[in-house]
């Protein structure tokens, strides 16, 4: 679905319910670390749960300038909601794109409509951003893989009905389909987190969990990259739009108490150090979307800078998320640091953001690596085409 007339309804029903369903709740939710389980179903009747799988498979065939909006209203509303329509997003179209036939038609419908909660599980005890030392282990028995280890850290582990798991399977990081109710799996919860605390997180155990071969999604040299990278980038393009939401959330509070708050007989908005803080604010969520909107045009037209673009996306809006909850907490004064205001809120989860999906460090290291990786490259296609020196 492209944003014309029928994407700019869907948006409008979408954000409808994220101001009326979801924002009301946000902090209760946050107190009690515990989402309204319904949500999920209700996002996933109106095909919005993963909405960018094609209709037939249960979604809106969103395109991704159209996703990132929705990102972005998820964001504005509750962390923690945003986060399941990435990670779910993550687990169905891994599924949708690498799975057999009987197991894609058995799951993805199932993630799509919320009657299941899916979990990526990635990362364990000792390995986090370098995720290829994953240590999990998986070893075929007959028909069956054998799988021992432990991840921890998962979002919604604690809900779900499936775990796709990263595992070494014959050398190499295999992708296995994991329900939570076979045998040797023990599963956790990781409670009072500094931030996005309703996404129930947990460890989860894999102790002789025997699952039919046929869950193998993905194995060999290739399927960390093709399952686990590609699933990360469609999480980090949640992310960022999701971190535009929540900083444009807090600019909007910051707005009001500037306006509305007086101090030395004045709204403190008109003392010059408060406009300062309004003027950075701004510029922070701008620019923020702007780097997200270039990563929805890159992966709309399939430009091969398109993983690049959404990895700058990520690490600026999260970023300049951060910065942004955290002038909107000092402009809110005490308000703003207890959870009576939404901006305490948002600081603990704009933290967040910039840690999942890869932290920001990892992001400025490939960043880096891929803008110098492809300057050479067009240095040498353009040193190709160069008339030769000799020729002439
Ligand atoms: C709320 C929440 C939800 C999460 N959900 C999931 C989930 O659903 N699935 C999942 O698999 N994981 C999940 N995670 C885990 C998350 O992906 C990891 O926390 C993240 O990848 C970082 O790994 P780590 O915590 O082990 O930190 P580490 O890798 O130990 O890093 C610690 C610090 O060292 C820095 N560092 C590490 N290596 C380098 C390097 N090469 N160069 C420079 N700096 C470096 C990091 O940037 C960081 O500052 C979640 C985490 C949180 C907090």
């Amino acid at each position: 679905m492209s944003a014309g007339v029928e994407a700019a309804d869907v948006l409008r029903l979408s954000k409808e319910f994220f101001d009326r369903t979801v924002a009301p709740n946000a902090a209760a939710w946050d107190h009690a670390q515990d989402m309204d389980e319904k949500i999920a179903g209700l996002l996933g009747a109106q095909g919005l749960l993963v909405p960018s799988l094609p209709e037939q498979a249960g979604g809106r065939g969103f395109d991704m300038d159209v996703l990132g909006r929705f990102n972005e209203q998820a964001g504005r509303a509750c962390g923690s909601v945003r986060n399941l329509i990435g990670v779910q997003g993550m687990v169905a179209h891994a599924l949708q794109r690498w799975a057999k036939p009987p197991l894609r038609d058995r799951w993805v419908p199932r993630l799509a409509a919320g009657e299941v909660y899916g979990s990526f599980a990635l990362t364990e005890p000792h390995s986090g951003s370098d995720a290829r030392a994953a240590a999990t282990v998986a070893e075929r028995r007959g028909g069956s893989v054998v799988l021992n280890g432990e991840k921890s850290w998962i979002s919604f582990a604690a809900r779900a009905g499936v775990f796709l798991v990263f595992a070494r399977l014959e050398g190499h990081v295999a992708a296995i389909l994991v329900e939570r109710d076979t045998p040797g799996v023990h599963v956790t919860p990781q409670g009072d987190l500094l931030g996005l605390r309703a996404s129930h997180l947990a460890a989860i155990r894999f102790d002789g969990c025997e699952v039919p071969a046929e869950h193998v999604v993905a194995q060999g040299p290739l399927a960390f990259d093709a399952v686990a990278t590609a699933a990360l980038d469609h999480g980090r393009f949640s992310t960022a739009w999701g971190s535009v939401g929540l900083a444009a959330a807090c600019l909007d509070a910051s707005l009001e108490r500037a306006a509305t708050r007086q101090q030395f007989g004045t709204p403190i908005g008109d003392h010059q150090l408060v406009a300062r803080m309004i003027t950075r604010m701004v510029c922070a969520v701008d620019s923020a979307r702007m780097q997200c909107e270039a990563a929805a045009r890159a992966r709309d037209s399939s430009d091969r800078d398109a993983v690049r673009r959404t990895l700058i996306a990520k690490y600026v809006a999260s970023e300049n998320a951060f910065a942004v909850a955290s002038d909107a907490v000092q402009m809110h004064g005490a308000y703003g640091c207890s959870a009576q205001s939404s901006v305490e809120r948002h600081l603990r989860d704009a933290k967040i953001q910039c840690v999942i999906e890869g932290t920001s460090q990892i992001q400025e290291t490939q960043i880096g690596q891929l803008t110098l990786t492809s300057w050479r490259a067009a240095q040498r296609r353009a040193e190709a085409l160069a008339p030769s020196q000799n020729g002439r």
